[in-house]
Protein backbone atom coordinates (compact mmCIF):
# COMPACT_ATOMS: atom_id res chain seq x y z
CA UNK A 1 0.00 0.00 0.00
CA UNK A 2 2.50 2.63 1.05
CA UNK A 3 4.67 1.47 -1.77
CA UNK A 4 1.98 1.75 -4.39
CA UNK A 5 1.53 5.72 -2.89
CA UNK A 6 4.58 6.71 -3.56
CA UNK A 7 5.11 5.22 -6.98
CA UNK A 8 1.61 6.73 -7.20
CA UNK A 9 3.54 10.36 -6.04
CA UNK A 10 6.73 9.45 -7.60
CA UNK A 11 4.82 9.58 -11.19
CA UNK A 12 2.55 12.35 -10.40
CA UNK A 13 5.86 14.72 -9.38
CA UNK A 14 7.52 13.27 -12.40
CA UNK A 15 4.59 14.13 -15.14
CA UNK A 16 4.58 17.30 -13.42
CA UNK A 17 8.36 18.35 -13.23
CA UNK A 18 8.26 16.97 -16.91
CA UNK A 19 5.73 19.65 -18.10
CA UNK A 20 7.00 22.74 -16.09
CA UNK A 21 10.83 21.85 -17.39
CA UNK A 22 9.64 20.58 -20.89
CA UNK A 23 7.93 23.67 -21.23
CA UNK A 24 10.78 25.97 -19.47
CA UNK A 25 13.47 24.39 -21.94
CA UNK A 26 11.16 25.23 -25.21
CA UNK A 27 10.15 28.25 -24.26
CA UNK A 28 13.97 29.07 -23.79
CA UNK A 29 14.87 28.02 -27.45
CA UNK A 30 11.87 27.76 -29.55
CA UNK A 31 12.19 31.00 -31.88
CA UNK A 32 9.49 33.85 -32.49
CA UNK A 33 8.85 37.44 -33.36
CA UNK A 34 10.68 40.12 -30.66
CA UNK A 35 9.17 42.85 -29.56
CA UNK A 36 10.22 45.23 -27.06
CA UNK A 37 7.86 45.20 -24.28
CA UNK A 38 6.24 48.18 -21.89
CA UNK A 39 7.54 46.89 -18.82
CA UNK A 40 11.19 48.37 -18.34
CA UNK A 41 14.12 46.44 -17.16
CA UNK A 42 16.31 48.31 -14.01
CA UNK A 43 18.30 50.65 -16.32
CA UNK A 44 14.68 52.09 -17.48
CA UNK A 45 14.64 50.50 -21.12
CA UNK A 46 11.97 48.50 -22.20
CA UNK A 47 12.47 44.55 -21.46
CA UNK A 48 12.42 42.90 -25.11
CA UNK A 49 10.32 39.55 -25.12
CA UNK A 50 10.53 36.52 -27.68
CA UNK A 51 6.45 35.69 -28.25
CA UNK A 52 6.90 32.24 -28.76
CA UNK A 53 3.76 31.13 -26.53
CA UNK A 54 2.02 29.77 -29.42
CA UNK A 55 4.76 27.54 -30.82
CA UNK A 56 5.42 26.36 -26.98
CA UNK A 57 1.86 25.46 -26.95
CA UNK A 58 1.25 23.22 -29.76
CA UNK A 59 4.45 21.62 -29.05
CA UNK A 60 3.97 21.21 -25.66
CA UNK A 61 0.17 19.54 -26.30
CA UNK A 62 2.14 17.62 -29.71
CA UNK A 63 4.22 16.20 -26.77
CA UNK A 64 1.80 15.31 -24.50
CA UNK A 65 0.01 13.22 -27.19
CA UNK A 66 2.98 11.72 -28.15
CA UNK A 67 3.73 9.96 -25.20
CA UNK A 68 -0.12 9.35 -25.29
CA UNK A 69 0.74 7.26 -28.82
CA UNK A 70 3.94 5.97 -27.33
CA UNK A 71 1.60 4.51 -24.33
CA UNK A 72 3.69 6.05 -21.92
CA UNK A 73 1.09 8.82 -20.43
CA UNK A 74 -2.56 7.83 -21.16
CA UNK A 75 -4.36 11.12 -22.33
CA UNK A 76 -6.80 11.11 -19.20
CA UNK A 77 -4.25 10.43 -16.61
CA UNK A 78 -5.08 13.96 -14.80
CA UNK A 79 -8.43 12.86 -14.72
CA UNK A 80 -7.78 9.59 -13.10
CA UNK A 81 -4.92 10.67 -10.71
CA UNK A 82 -6.36 13.84 -10.49
CA UNK A 83 -5.28 14.40 -6.54
CA UNK A 84 -2.21 13.24 -6.72
CA UNK A 85 -1.24 15.46 -9.77
CA UNK A 86 -2.26 18.48 -7.82
CA UNK A 87 -0.62 17.65 -4.61
CA UNK A 88 2.75 17.36 -6.90
CA UNK A 89 1.69 20.86 -8.49
CA UNK A 90 1.42 22.48 -5.14
CA UNK A 91 5.28 20.99 -3.77
CA UNK A 92 6.54 22.54 -7.09
CA UNK A 93 4.97 25.47 -6.88
CA UNK A 94 5.28 26.46 -3.27
CA UNK A 95 9.76 25.34 -3.47
CA UNK A 96 9.40 27.07 -7.07
CA UNK A 97 8.19 30.27 -5.45
CA UNK A 98 10.13 30.12 -2.36
CA UNK A 99 13.29 30.07 -4.31
CA UNK A 100 12.53 32.95 -6.67
CA UNK A 101 11.94 34.61 -3.38
CA UNK A 102 15.09 34.23 -2.16
CA UNK A 103 16.37 35.02 -5.25
CA UNK A 104 15.08 38.52 -5.30
CA UNK A 105 16.11 39.09 -1.76
CA UNK A 106 19.64 39.11 -2.78
CA UNK A 107 21.18 42.49 -2.00
CA UNK A 108 20.17 44.91 -4.50
CA UNK A 109 17.74 43.02 -6.14
CA UNK A 110 13.97 43.84 -4.42
CA UNK A 111 12.19 46.10 -6.22
CA UNK A 112 9.91 48.23 -3.34
CA UNK A 113 8.30 50.35 -5.88
CA UNK A 114 3.87 49.83 -6.31
CA UNK A 115 4.62 49.73 -10.37
CA UNK A 116 7.81 49.02 -12.76
CA UNK A 117 8.75 51.19 -14.67
CA UNK A 118 6.50 51.60 -18.35
CA UNK A 119 7.96 52.63 -21.60
CA UNK A 120 5.74 55.94 -21.58
CA UNK A 121 7.49 57.11 -18.07
CA UNK A 122 10.50 56.70 -19.33
CA UNK A 123 10.93 60.22 -19.75
CA UNK A 124 9.37 61.26 -16.19
CA UNK A 125 12.03 62.15 -13.64
CA UNK A 126 9.44 61.66 -10.73
CA UNK A 127 9.00 57.94 -11.57
CA UNK A 128 12.30 57.15 -12.66
CA UNK A 129 13.41 58.57 -9.55
CA UNK A 130 10.62 56.44 -7.94
CA UNK A 131 11.66 53.16 -9.89
CA UNK A 132 15.24 53.31 -9.35
CA UNK A 133 15.51 54.12 -6.22
CA UNK A 134 17.34 51.36 -3.82
CA UNK A 135 14.41 50.09 -1.70
CA UNK A 136 15.22 47.93 1.61
CA UNK A 137 13.68 44.62 1.88
CA UNK A 138 13.92 44.74 5.25
CA UNK A 139 11.68 47.16 5.42
CA UNK A 140 8.90 44.17 5.13
CA UNK A 141 8.47 40.53 6.69
CA UNK A 142 9.99 37.56 4.44
CA UNK A 143 5.78 36.09 4.99
CA UNK A 144 5.06 39.24 2.76
CA UNK A 145 7.88 38.95 -0.06
CA UNK A 146 7.13 35.24 -0.33
CA UNK A 147 3.30 35.96 -0.80
CA UNK A 148 3.99 39.51 -3.42
CA UNK A 149 7.13 38.62 -4.52
CA UNK A 150 10.31 41.03 -4.71
CA UNK A 151 10.81 41.56 -8.68
CA UNK A 152 9.03 42.46 -11.66
CA UNK A 153 9.79 40.86 -13.97
CA UNK A 154 12.92 38.54 -13.13
CA UNK A 155 14.79 36.56 -15.79
CA UNK A 156 17.13 33.71 -15.85
CA UNK A 157 19.29 34.09 -19.49
CA UNK A 158 16.52 33.70 -22.22
CA UNK A 159 13.90 32.46 -19.58
CA UNK A 160 11.39 35.55 -18.20
CA UNK A 161 9.79 34.36 -15.72
CA UNK A 162 6.58 35.84 -16.02
CA UNK A 163 6.12 34.98 -19.49
CA UNK A 164 6.99 31.74 -18.58
CA UNK A 165 5.10 30.50 -15.79
CA UNK A 166 1.64 32.34 -17.67
CA UNK A 167 2.18 30.05 -20.71
CA UNK A 168 3.11 26.56 -18.33
CA UNK A 169 0.22 27.74 -16.84
CA UNK A 170 -2.02 27.38 -19.91
CA UNK A 171 -0.78 24.36 -21.32
CA UNK A 172 -1.44 22.48 -17.74
CA UNK A 173 -4.53 24.00 -17.69
CA UNK A 174 -5.87 22.90 -21.10
CA UNK A 175 -3.85 19.37 -20.61
CA UNK A 176 -6.31 18.91 -17.77
CA UNK A 177 -9.25 20.23 -19.89
CA UNK A 178 -8.54 17.42 -22.89
CA UNK A 179 -7.79 14.61 -19.73
CA UNK A 180 -11.17 15.16 -18.73
CA UNK A 181 -12.64 14.91 -22.27
CA UNK A 182 -10.47 11.99 -22.85
CA UNK A 183 -12.01 9.97 -19.40
CA UNK A 184 -15.58 11.31 -20.46
CA UNK A 185 -15.71 9.74 -23.66
CA UNK A 186 -14.21 6.34 -21.86
CA UNK A 187 -17.25 6.40 -19.83
CA UNK A 188 -19.97 7.55 -22.79
CA UNK A 189 -22.02 4.01 -23.88
CA UNK A 190 -21.37 5.59 -26.92
CA UNK A 191 -18.13 6.52 -27.03
CA UNK A 192 -19.03 10.27 -27.99
CA UNK A 193 -18.58 13.13 -25.93
CA UNK A 194 -21.75 15.24 -24.39
CA UNK A 195 -23.34 18.15 -26.26
CA UNK A 196 -22.54 20.00 -22.81
CA UNK A 197 -19.12 18.92 -22.92
CA UNK A 198 -18.07 19.74 -26.32
CA UNK A 199 -19.60 23.35 -26.12
CA UNK A 200 -17.51 23.92 -22.81
CA UNK A 201 -14.48 22.36 -24.17
CA UNK A 202 -14.85 24.30 -27.29
CA UNK A 203 -15.55 27.73 -25.24
CA UNK A 204 -12.41 26.87 -22.95
CA UNK A 205 -10.02 25.92 -26.15
CA UNK A 206 -11.38 29.39 -27.56
CA UNK A 207 -10.15 31.04 -24.55
CA UNK A 208 -6.64 29.55 -23.86
CA UNK A 209 -5.79 29.84 -27.35
CA UNK A 210 -6.48 33.20 -28.27
CA UNK A 211 -5.06 34.49 -24.90
CA UNK A 212 -1.77 32.97 -25.54
CA UNK A 213 -2.42 34.45 -29.37
CA UNK A 214 -2.55 38.13 -27.89
CA UNK A 215 0.75 37.48 -26.10
CA UNK A 216 1.97 40.93 -27.49
CA UNK A 217 -1.05 42.40 -26.05
CA UNK A 218 -0.48 41.21 -22.22
CA UNK A 219 2.49 43.08 -22.24
CA UNK A 220 0.95 46.25 -21.93
CA UNK A 221 -1.17 44.72 -18.82
CA UNK A 222 -1.12 45.61 -15.21
CA UNK A 223 0.23 41.66 -14.70
CA UNK A 224 3.48 42.62 -16.28
CA UNK A 225 3.45 46.13 -14.54
CA UNK A 226 2.05 45.78 -11.29
CA UNK A 227 2.78 42.17 -9.96
CA UNK A 228 5.75 40.69 -8.76
CA UNK A 229 6.71 37.50 -8.92
CA UNK A 230 6.27 35.14 -5.52
CA UNK A 231 3.85 32.89 -4.66
CA UNK A 232 0.84 34.20 -5.59
CA UNK A 233 1.74 34.65 -9.10
CA UNK A 234 4.08 31.21 -9.27
CA UNK A 235 1.10 29.04 -7.20
CA UNK A 236 -1.64 30.92 -9.25
CA UNK A 237 0.01 29.86 -12.82
CA UNK A 238 1.56 26.07 -11.74
CA UNK A 239 -1.47 25.23 -9.45
CA UNK A 240 -4.68 27.51 -9.51
CA UNK A 241 -4.86 28.07 -12.93
CA UNK A 242 -4.62 23.91 -14.05
CA UNK A 243 -6.76 22.96 -11.06
CA UNK A 244 -8.99 25.48 -10.43
CA UNK A 245 -9.95 26.83 -13.43
CA UNK A 246 -10.96 23.46 -14.91
CA UNK A 247 -13.51 23.11 -11.96
CA UNK A 248 -16.12 23.64 -14.06
CA UNK A 249 -15.38 20.16 -16.59
CA UNK A 250 -15.37 17.54 -13.29
CA UNK A 251 -19.31 17.63 -12.77
CA UNK A 252 -19.13 16.82 -17.39
CA UNK A 253 -16.93 13.96 -17.27
CA UNK A 254 -19.64 11.20 -15.95
CA UNK A 255 -21.48 9.68 -18.55
CA UNK A 256 -24.90 11.96 -19.72
CA UNK A 257 -28.10 10.66 -20.67
CA UNK A 258 -29.43 11.90 -24.12
CA UNK A 259 -31.90 13.45 -21.79
CA UNK A 260 -29.64 15.30 -19.53
CA UNK A 261 -27.54 16.73 -22.07
CA UNK A 262 -28.04 20.98 -23.15
CA UNK A 263 -29.63 21.28 -26.19
CA UNK A 264 -28.67 23.21 -29.71
CA UNK A 265 -30.41 26.33 -28.78
CA UNK A 266 -29.41 25.79 -24.77
CA UNK A 267 -25.47 25.77 -26.42
CA UNK A 268 -26.43 28.37 -28.58
CA UNK A 269 -27.11 30.45 -26.17
CA UNK A 270 -24.26 29.86 -23.66
CA UNK A 271 -22.03 30.32 -26.49
CA UNK A 272 -23.82 34.09 -27.48
CA UNK A 273 -23.30 34.65 -23.61
CA UNK A 274 -19.15 33.85 -24.35
CA UNK A 275 -18.61 35.78 -27.63
CA UNK A 276 -20.48 38.41 -25.73
CA UNK A 277 -17.91 38.72 -22.76
CA UNK A 278 -15.07 38.00 -25.44
CA UNK A 279 -15.63 41.05 -27.53
CA UNK A 280 -16.06 43.64 -24.18
CA UNK A 281 -12.71 42.02 -22.83
CA UNK A 282 -10.59 41.17 -26.00
CA UNK A 283 -12.09 44.84 -27.49
CA UNK A 284 -10.86 46.81 -24.36
CA UNK A 285 -7.82 44.98 -24.34
CA UNK A 286 -6.72 45.55 -28.59
CA UNK A 287 -8.54 49.72 -28.31
CA UNK A 288 -6.01 50.01 -25.17
CA UNK A 289 -3.32 48.15 -26.72
CA UNK A 290 -3.51 50.16 -30.23
CA UNK A 291 -3.93 52.98 -28.81
CA UNK A 292 -0.68 52.75 -26.30
CA UNK A 293 1.43 51.83 -29.72
CA UNK A 294 -0.31 55.50 -31.48
CA UNK A 295 -2.59 57.93 -29.68
CA UNK A 296 -4.17 59.13 -32.57
CA UNK A 297 -4.91 55.70 -34.59
CA UNK A 298 -8.45 54.71 -34.85
CA UNK A 299 -9.78 51.46 -33.41
CA UNK A 300 -12.99 49.76 -35.22
CA UNK A 301 -13.22 53.13 -37.21
CA UNK A 302 -12.99 55.45 -34.45
CA UNK A 303 -10.85 58.00 -33.48
CA UNK A 304 -9.36 57.64 -29.55
CA UNK A 305 -11.07 60.33 -27.38
CA UNK A 306 -9.08 60.97 -24.27
CA UNK A 307 -8.54 62.60 -21.10
CA UNK A 308 -7.29 66.50 -22.28
CA UNK A 309 -3.46 66.24 -22.07
CA UNK A 310 -3.35 62.60 -21.25
CA UNK A 311 -2.90 59.41 -22.48
CA UNK A 312 -6.06 58.09 -20.89
CA UNK A 313 -9.26 56.66 -23.09
CA UNK A 314 -12.09 58.16 -22.26
CA UNK A 315 -14.26 56.57 -25.18
CA UNK A 316 -15.57 52.82 -26.84
CA UNK A 317 -14.79 50.53 -23.94
CA UNK A 318 -13.47 52.54 -21.98
CA UNK A 319 -16.33 55.23 -22.06
CA UNK A 320 -18.57 52.83 -21.04
CA UNK A 321 -16.68 51.69 -17.69
CA UNK A 322 -13.15 51.95 -16.50
CA UNK A 323 -13.08 48.24 -16.68
CA UNK A 324 -15.17 46.48 -19.05
CA UNK A 325 -13.12 44.14 -19.54
CA UNK A 326 -13.13 42.61 -16.12
CA UNK A 327 -16.70 42.86 -17.00
CA UNK A 328 -16.23 40.52 -20.15
CA UNK A 329 -13.62 38.14 -18.26
CA UNK A 330 -16.58 37.51 -15.46
CA UNK A 331 -19.11 36.84 -18.27
CA UNK A 332 -17.33 34.70 -19.87
CA UNK A 333 -16.94 32.78 -16.68
CA UNK A 334 -20.27 32.65 -16.24
CA UNK A 335 -20.59 30.94 -19.84
CA UNK A 336 -17.87 28.33 -18.59
CA UNK A 337 -19.62 27.36 -16.09
CA UNK A 338 -23.40 26.87 -17.72
CA UNK A 339 -22.74 23.81 -19.37
CA UNK A 340 -22.08 21.68 -15.77
CA UNK A 341 -24.70 23.54 -13.68
CA UNK A 342 -27.57 23.27 -16.78
CA UNK A 343 -26.68 19.67 -17.60
CA UNK A 344 -26.29 17.87 -13.98
CA UNK A 345 -27.48 20.64 -11.70
CA UNK A 346 -24.39 20.80 -10.05
CA UNK A 347 -23.12 24.03 -8.00
CA UNK A 348 -19.35 23.59 -8.35
CA UNK A 349 -18.84 25.29 -11.89
CA UNK A 350 -20.19 28.44 -10.36
CA UNK A 351 -16.76 28.93 -8.03
CA UNK A 352 -15.22 29.47 -11.55
CA UNK A 353 -16.79 33.17 -12.17
CA UNK A 354 -17.17 33.50 -8.21
CA UNK A 355 -13.64 33.48 -8.22
CA UNK A 356 -13.33 36.37 -11.04
CA UNK A 357 -15.76 38.53 -9.62
CA UNK A 358 -13.36 38.28 -6.13
CA UNK A 359 -10.17 38.72 -8.11
CA UNK A 360 -11.25 41.93 -10.35
CA UNK A 361 -13.41 44.28 -7.42
CA UNK A 362 -10.44 44.35 -5.41
CA UNK A 363 -7.89 44.85 -8.35
CA UNK A 364 -10.26 47.31 -9.99
CA UNK A 365 -10.43 49.24 -6.86
CA UNK A 366 -5.71 48.99 -6.83
CA UNK A 367 -5.90 49.81 -9.98
CA UNK A 368 -7.61 52.69 -9.57
CA UNK A 369 -5.11 53.66 -6.73
CA UNK A 370 -2.38 53.39 -8.85
CA UNK A 371 -3.43 55.31 -11.68
CA UNK A 372 -4.91 58.16 -9.40
CA UNK A 373 -0.76 58.15 -8.36
CA UNK A 374 0.27 58.17 -11.59
CA UNK A 375 -2.08 60.79 -13.31
CA UNK A 376 -3.15 62.82 -10.74
CA UNK A 377 -5.88 64.79 -11.21
CA UNK A 378 -6.46 64.09 -14.62
CA UNK A 379 -6.93 60.63 -12.72
CA UNK A 380 -9.81 62.31 -11.39
CA UNK A 381 -11.63 63.86 -14.30
CA UNK A 382 -11.81 60.46 -15.76
CA UNK A 383 -13.48 59.30 -13.12
CA UNK A 384 -15.49 61.87 -13.55
CA UNK A 385 -16.51 61.47 -17.47
CA UNK A 386 -16.45 57.85 -16.42
CA UNK A 387 -18.06 56.93 -13.33
CA UNK A 388 -18.72 53.26 -13.27
CA UNK A 389 -16.06 50.84 -11.96
CA UNK A 390 -16.97 47.45 -13.93
CA UNK A 391 -20.36 47.53 -15.15
CA UNK A 392 -21.77 50.57 -16.97
CA UNK A 393 -24.89 52.28 -14.84
CA UNK A 394 -24.76 49.33 -11.90
CA UNK A 395 -21.34 49.68 -10.90
P1 LIG B 1 -5.58 46.26 -17.61
O1 LIG B 1 -5.03 45.71 -18.86
O2 LIG B 1 -6.94 46.81 -17.67
O3 LIG B 1 -4.53 47.32 -17.15
C1 LIG B 1 -4.78 48.38 -16.29
C2 LIG B 1 -3.86 49.49 -16.74
O4 LIG B 1 -4.31 50.00 -17.99
C3 LIG B 1 -3.82 50.67 -15.80
O5 LIG B 1 -2.93 50.47 -14.73
C4 LIG B 1 -3.33 51.75 -16.74
O6 LIG B 1 -1.92 51.55 -16.92
C5 LIG B 1 -4.04 51.40 -18.05
N1 LIG B 1 -5.33 52.05 -18.17
C6 LIG B 1 -6.42 51.95 -17.36
N2 LIG B 1 -7.43 52.71 -17.80
C7 LIG B 1 -7.00 53.30 -18.92
C8 LIG B 1 -7.60 54.22 -19.84
N3 LIG B 1 -8.84 54.62 -19.70
N4 LIG B 1 -6.85 54.64 -20.87
C9 LIG B 1 -5.57 54.21 -21.04
N5 LIG B 1 -4.95 53.35 -20.20
C10 LIG B 1 -5.66 52.90 -19.16
O7 LIG B 1 -5.55 45.27 -16.39
P2 LIG B 1 -5.32 43.76 -16.18
O8 LIG B 1 -3.92 43.35 -16.45
O9 LIG B 1 -5.85 43.51 -14.81
O10 LIG B 1 -6.25 43.01 -17.23
C11 LIG B 1 -5.84 42.70 -18.56
C12 LIG B 1 -6.73 41.60 -19.11
O11 LIG B 1 -6.40 40.38 -18.50
C13 LIG B 1 -8.21 41.86 -18.84
O12 LIG B 1 -8.95 41.45 -19.94
C14 LIG B 1 -8.50 40.96 -17.67
O13 LIG B 1 -9.85 40.59 -17.68
C15 LIG B 1 -7.57 39.79 -17.98
N6 LIG B 1 -7.22 39.04 -16.78
C16 LIG B 1 -7.50 37.70 -16.81
C17 LIG B 1 -7.21 36.92 -15.73
C18 LIG B 1 -7.53 35.47 -15.82
O14 LIG B 1 -7.12 34.75 -14.92
N7 LIG B 1 -8.24 34.99 -16.80
C19 LIG B 1 -6.58 37.44 -14.52
C20 LIG B 1 -6.30 38.86 -14.61
C21 LIG B 1 -6.61 39.61 -15.70
P3 LIG B 1 -0.97 52.51 -17.84
O15 LIG B 1 -1.48 53.89 -17.67
O16 LIG B 1 0.40 52.33 -17.37
O17 LIG B 1 -1.12 51.95 -19.23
Amino acid sequence: MAIELAVELIGAVAFVLGVDLVTAGLYAVVPGPRVKGYACDRAGEPLPYVLNGLRVYVAGLMLVYWLHQLELVPLDYIATHFWSVAMAANVVGLVTALGLVLWGLRPGRYQGARRCLTADQAGNAAARAEFERPHEAREQTFGFHYYTGTEFNPRFGALDIKMYLYLVGALLLHVTLLSALARHVDMQPDGAPSRAMVIYQAMFAWFIVEYIYHEHVHLYTYDLFAEKVGFKLTWGCLVFYPFFYSVGVWSLVPALTPEADLSITQCLLVAVLFLVGWIMTRGANMQKYYFKLDPRASFLGVRPVTVPGTRILCSGFWGASRHLNYLGEILQGLALALPGVLATGSLWPLLYPAYYVALFIPRQIEDDEICAAKYGSKWAEYVRRVPYRIIPFIY
